[in-house]
């Protein structure tokens, strides 16, 4: 039984309820919004409850590793480690097709545009894989079009 539910943007949490919507907003990089400073601890389980890895957890929150470790081990939470980004490449190309549709359908829509909370932001594999189209995967996408431009373009004139 999960002591974890979710009623549009609102996460109740073994350590209360948080509200969704800043907590997505900074992972997408508005560092400018607020997290209620009652609502930390709840924003830690949440995030970690939706499988935000605790690296992005401490970036997000403002906060130390070992604090964040202290309030998962309080509830009795394991923490989400994000795995290399050659992981993320090999679990693409066995189950590509699955997956993705997967991923896509995990997607929520943050300032008019998709986003993918746990999708490893600012890499190509964040844009195709995850079909996150944040400020940091777009560029990232951009970027490896421009390498491929490059690329095609400097064969032709070998
Ligand atoms: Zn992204």
């Amino acid at each position: 039984m999960s002591e974890f539910s979710r009623w549009g943007m609102t996460m109740r949490t073994p350590a209360g309820p948080v509200d969704l919507v800043p907590l997505y907003r900074r992972l997408d990089g508005d560092m400018e919004v607020r997290v209620v400073d009652d609502e930390r601890d709840a924003a830690v389980l949440a995030l970690t409850h939706i499988e935000v890895p605790i690296t992005q957890i401490t970036r997000v929150l403002h906060m130390a590793h070992r604090d964040v470790l202290g309030i998962l081990e309080q509830h009795g939470m394991e923490p989400v480690y994000v795995p290399e980004l050659f992981a993320w490449t090999g679990v693409a190309q066995t189950s590509s097709k699955q997956r993705r549709t997967k991923r896509l359908a995990e997607r929520i829509e943050v300032d008019g545009r998709p986003f993918h909370p746990h999708a490893p932001h600012g890499t190509e594999l964040g844009y195709t894989e995850f079909g996150c189209h944040c400020h940091e995967c777009r560029p990232a996408h951009a970027a490896k079009l421009r390498a491929d431009r490059d690329k095609k373009r400097m064969a032709v004139a070998a």
